[in-house]
């Protein structure tokens, strides 16, 4: 019997997990394979139906996964799979081009020699990744899937709470919850955290190109005006593009064919790789920030997106999440290995002092860098020229970001080390 046919029938009883998980996503998956590979049950509620999210047409985007996202995707048992379409990322190039200008020579140089660890990171396609997680999930007894639903109610007691599901006399009974349903978690709103943010009047066009050159495994970021556009290595003579505009004109891009897309893309792009078609669907993300004011609430906890929403200029956003993840299960290892209540208070505050700063400054951080790039102010131009130049006769200062960017900085969960 499948999943989902156990699933219809679950709908009918009260389901007792550890943890139940709100958002099937790529967050929510990655929770549930980490919560299963520490001896805990789960129960994940997601809105949508399973199966759209194993389509390959489902989300366009690629990944630049961090060092330490990569380390866990192995602790995972998740890399093997997951390698043979992975492009290793070697160098990244930096700089500071001009809308309807060839983007100029690279003023930043992030080179793999200067990272002792190897690559800074890998690119990871979402088609490839989504569908790996989704069946990892199918795989397991431990695990309980329950697709197009909803959660209603909530009734914390000491010990445990209990969810009611929309439209069904299913309850779903956990030690604790974890959010994983995306910005502005509507689960996290109704367990009274209440979030901080912005509309960036920003929409991210994301397509993959192929090309006549190889890229060699450099990822460009050309900063422009209107936002930063991104070339990132895919595997083959593939690219995966975060190309970042005002909401207002990627209204109108989005409405022309393949073929006067690439026409506006071209120019910005320049000819670096030799020609250029896409090679797939296109796609468009508008983007806004929004950080939660907590990560836990009575029995619940916040991971990822749901956490802190932020923007994609240094693709930081699903390591930001393996973050939390990686920490959290940690903190409910130790927990459980100790005899306390893992969805107590006390081992809640562990989660919130370990990621809450993190959570805050580095959606701020970014927020910053796209402030101070976005523009055409020739005092902020000036500033970016000083900060490059500061980054680049400073070695220790320029390896300190990388070690950053690749996620080897701070304190690391085991799974990451
Ligand atoms: C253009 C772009 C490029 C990016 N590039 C990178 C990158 O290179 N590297 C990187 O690390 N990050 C990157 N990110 C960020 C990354 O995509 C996100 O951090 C990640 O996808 C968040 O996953 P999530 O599972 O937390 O949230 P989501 O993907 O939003 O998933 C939420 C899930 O919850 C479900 N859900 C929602 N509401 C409910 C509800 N009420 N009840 C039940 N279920 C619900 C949804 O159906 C969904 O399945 C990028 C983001 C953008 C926009």
């Amino acid at each position: 019997m499948d999943k989902h046919n156990d699933a219809i029938i679950l709908r009918f009883m009260t389901i007792t997990t550890d943890i139940a998980i709100i958002g099937g996503g790529l967050a929510g998956a990655v929770m549930a394979v980490c919560a299963r590979a520490h001896g805990l049950k789960t129960c994940i509620i997601d809105a949508k139906p399973s199966n759209i999210q194993s389509s390959s047409d489902f989300d366009g985007r690629s990944y630049a996964m961090a060092h330490s996202s990569v380390r866990m995707l192995k602790a995972l048992e998740l890399w093997d799979d997951l390698e043979k379409t992975a492009q290793p990322i070697f160098d990244i190039k930096i700089s500071n081009g001009g809308v309807a200008e060839i983007p100029s020579p690279s003023m930043l140089h992030f080179a793999k020699y200067d990272l002792e660890e190897g690559p800074m990171g890998h690119m990871i396609e979402d088609r490839h990744l989504r569908p790996l997680l989704q069946n990892r999930l199918k795989d397991k007894d431990e695990i309980i899937y329950l697709d197009q639903t909803q959660v209603i109610g909530q009734n914390t007691g000491p010990t445990s709470t209990e969810l009611s599901i929309k439209g069904g006399k299913t309850k779903v009974k956990a030690k604790l919850v974890i959010a994983a349903d995306g910005r502005k978690s509507a689960f996290a709103a109704k367990a009274g955290i209440a979030y901080s943010g912005w509309d960036y009047a920003q929409t991210s066009l994301v397509c993959a190109l192929e090309h006549e050159k190889p890229h060699k495994g450099v990822a460009y970021q050309h900063f422009m005006p209107p936002g930063p556009l991104a070339i990132l290595p895919l595997n083959k003579n593939r690219s995966s593009v975060v190309w970042t505009e005002t909401t207002e004109n990627t209204e109108t891009i989005m409405s022309l064919n393949d073929e006067a897309y690439l026409d506006v893309l071209r120019p910005r792009f320049g000819d670096f790789l030799g020609n250029i078609a896409l090679a797939g669907k296109r796609f468009a993300f508008p983007l806004e920030m929004s950080i939660a004011k907590r990560l836990v609430a009575d029995r619940v906890a916040l991971v990822a997106d749901a956490a802190h929403g932020m923007h994609p200029i240094a693709g930081q956003g699903l390591n930001a999440g393996m973050r939390d993840i990686a920490a959290l299960t940690q903190i409910i290892y130790e927990a459980k290995q100790r005899g306390e209540d893992f969805g107590s208070t006390t081992v809640l505050s562990r989660y919130q002092e370990w990621r809450g700063f993190d959570a805050t400054a580095l959606p701020l951080a970014l927020d910053g860098l796209n402030r101070l790039f976005s523009n055409r102010s020739r005092l902020l131009q000036d500033i970016r020229t000083l900060g490059i130049g500061l980054v680049n006769g400073l070695p220790n200062l320029k390896r300190c970001l990388m070690r950053e960017a690749a996620g080897l900085s701070g304190e690391l969960p085991h799974l990451m080390q």
